[in-house]
Formats: C-alpha cells, structure tokens, sequence
C-alpha cells in the first residue's frame, strides 16, 4: 500500500472502500459467502474460502493498514486473538519483555499460554532505562511496548523503545489501542508491528469485538497472513463492517474523548479525596512531554486513586450514575471499573498487580457537566 496523500479522516472514510463495483452502493456490503466460485480451477477474483480472506475483512484490512502507515494490516476475532498471532512468531527459547503494567489479558496470554510452549518472559517497568537493560538477554526477540498503558496511563517514548530493541536485533510491538492510529502511529516512531482491540475506540460504541496486527515489514506480513489463514482466529464480516463504520468518525470521536477526558482529569486534580490522577494530559504526569510529542492528543482514559482506599474506590465505582460500571473502554458512553478486582483481577500476586485504591475512567462523549457533576457526587459518597 502506498501511502497516500489525503489527510487522515478522508483516508479513514475512503481507504479500502470504494463504492461498490458492482451496485455504486457508497458502504462496502456484508459480504457473507463463505466459498467464492472459481472459472477455472485456481482461477478465481482473489477470493476463495472466507477463512483465507473476505472482502469485507479485506476493506477493514486496507483501511486500518493505510492509518497505520503499514505494509500489511490483518483482522483478527478479538485483540487477544491478534495478539496470539504476534506471539506465535516466536519460538520456543525466544525471551519477550512486556510491560509491568501490560493490559491484564495479554500478561496472562504471555505468561499462562505462550510461557508454557516454551517462550520465555520478563515483565519490566519500561520507563526505567536499567530495568530494561538489565533484563535483556542474547534471546530477547520482541519487545512488547503499551502506550500509554493500561491501567496506570504510563506513557513509553515508541521511539527510543524502536531504537534501543532494533541495536539488539529485537522487533518492537505496539499496543496502540488506548491512542488509536488518530492519536499516534507507532510505525513511523520506528516500531515493527501494531497490535489494536478493536473492540475499544476503533469500534467505538461497546458493540464488537475485534482485534487488528499492522506490520511494517512485508515479510512478516505474509507470515502473520500465514498464521491468521492457518490459526484462524478470524473476525466474521458483520463485525468487520462494525468496525470499518467505527473508523470513519474516529477523528472526531477522538478530538470529543480528549477533552472530556482533560476536562474530568482537571475537576478529580482538584478534588480533596483524590490522591493522586493519571493523564498523560497533566503537566504533572511523568510521561507528559513523551506524550506531547509522540501523540496528537492525551485520550480518553483517565485513572485515579482514592485517599480513601480500597474502600472508598469500591465506593466511588458503585455510585456513579453517568458513568456505567463495566469493564472494557473507548466507546461512547462513560465506563468507570476497578481494575484490581475487575480487568486486572488475572494479575493479583504477579509483577503487575494493581494498587486496589485505583480507579479508571473510560471517558465518554456524554455532555462533560454531566460527567463532572456525576464524579462529585460519587466522590462525596467515598468520603
Ligand atoms: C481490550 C484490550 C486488549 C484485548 O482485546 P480484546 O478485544 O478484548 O481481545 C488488548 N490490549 C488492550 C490495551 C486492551 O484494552
């Protein structure tokens, strides 16, 4: 794919989908046949089973790997289900760093799946430069690099992280799910391959689950293709339309999340029950100039800790009425979750357990008053 010239939300309406040939229709249609007829044996029009590729999954495809700056861009049934994939080029012996604060279940797919055929891993605080130094060995292979991280919105310089690893002969991984390619786009940071849950703000309205790999190197594009084909962790083609409708208002759905977002950031700064608030958006956030410089805006998640404790964030996420209770993040409507009971509940008693007094905020494209009155009374509640 060359890049084109057309600015980002023109790319992400048009990229892959033009009207349809066949009928002009202007949306790329649900394509549901699972076979495809041949004129001639092999002789076909790039379609043969829907496993090895659909055309709705491979408008997705285009699209997804045009925002991204990729070569290759492949769909998957679930952002784990990609990130699988990614894992699988490894061989047993290889050694992977992830990040001590990885999202819940890829901390689980590394060290209960994967460590079990035989990949070795270390879980480091990717922010430390001698953390990670120290933990490199001869056999490290990938470095798996999430920003900003999930929950505690540490933000990773993609750009040293691709520097450091590819001196080592290392690829680098990407989890771009919480910036979106419209926030940051790691591959031209220097990254080797991006990994999305789609499920999140590419999709954005909590209605499909997905997951996408965008590679730079054709060559391990073919070999994903290879594993997607021969694995087949495949999305079907009513969630690929999902998702392809999704990222055509991404851009603007994005620019709403940033605000609220500094919005709700600022009110909980100032709030006497809030010990301390995680935005890459506050000057105060230790990640704040990486994040200035390798993203177009901070996003829409923000975590915060009670003074209170344990108790009083598992008052504050009971309380909200605005905010709906719920794992999962980057749709429409405003989620609040406790992460050490709830998405991080896999990771008690490892490297990346989560301080039990943390509270995050998936913060949605509600009217903001709304969203900071609701923070206020619930806060009041934890008191
Ligand atoms: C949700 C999520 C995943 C996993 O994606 P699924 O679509 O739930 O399989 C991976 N990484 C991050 C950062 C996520 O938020």
């Amino acid at each position: 794919m060359t890049a084109s010239r057309d600015g980002f939300e023109t790319r992400a309406i048009h990229a892959g989908q033009p009207p349809d040939p066949a009928t002009g229709a202007v949306v790329t249609p649900i394509s549901l046949a699972t076979t495809f007829a041949q004129s001639a044996v092999n002789v076909h029009q790039g379609y043969e089973y829907a496993r090895s590729s659909n055309p709705t999954r491979a408008a997705l495809e285009a699209c997804l790997a045009d925002l991204e700056g990729a070569s290759r861009g492949l769909a998957f049934g679930s952002g784990l289900a990609a990130e699988d994939a990614v894992l699988r080029t490894l061989r047993a012996g290889d050694h992977v760093i992830i990040p001590n604060d990885a999202y819940g279940g890829t901390f689980r797919l590394v060290a209960r799946v994967h460590a079990e055929a035989g990949i070795e891993w270390t879980a480091v605080d990717l922010a430390n430069a001698d953390a990670l130094e120290s933990a490199w060995r001869d056999t490290t292979r990938m470095l798996w690099v999430e920003t900003p991280t999930n929950p505690l919105l540490t933000v990773i310089d993609v750009e040293a992280m691709s520097q450091f690893a590819r001196q080592r002969g290392a690829r680098v991984v990407v989890d771009n799910t919480f910036a979106t390619p419209y926030l940051q786009q790691p591959l031209h940071l220097g990254a080797d391959v991006v990994v999305h849950s789609t499920t999140k703000y590419l999709g954005g309205h909590s209605d499909v689950l997905g997951g996408f790999v965008a590679t730079r190197d054709a060559e391990l594009g073919d070999e994903l293709a290879f594993l997607q084909n021969a694995v087949g962790g495949v999305p079907g083609p009513f969630d690929c339309y999902l998702v392809l409708r999704g990222i055509k208002t991404l851009a603007v759905r994005m620019d709403r999340h940033c605000e609220n977002a500094a919005i709700v950031a600022g009110a909980l700064d100032e709030h006497p029950a809030v010990a301390r608030v995680l935005y890459p958006g506050l000057p105060t956030h230790p990640g704040h100039d990486v994040a200035r410089r390798q993203m177009r805006g901070f996003g829409g998640m923000v975590s915060f800790t009670l003074r209170g404790g344990e108790d009083a964030a598992l008052r504050v996420a009971a309380s909200t009425r605005v905010f709906t209770l719920a794992e999962s993040l980057g749709a429409v409507e405003s989620l609040v979750e406790h992460p050490a009971r709830m998405t991080h509940a896999s990771a008690a008693g490892s490297p990346l357990a989560v301080d039990p007094a943390l509270i995050r905020l998936s913060v949605g494209l509600e009217t903001v008053t709304d969203l900071v009155d609701d923070l206020r009374q619930a806060l009041q509640k934890a008191a």
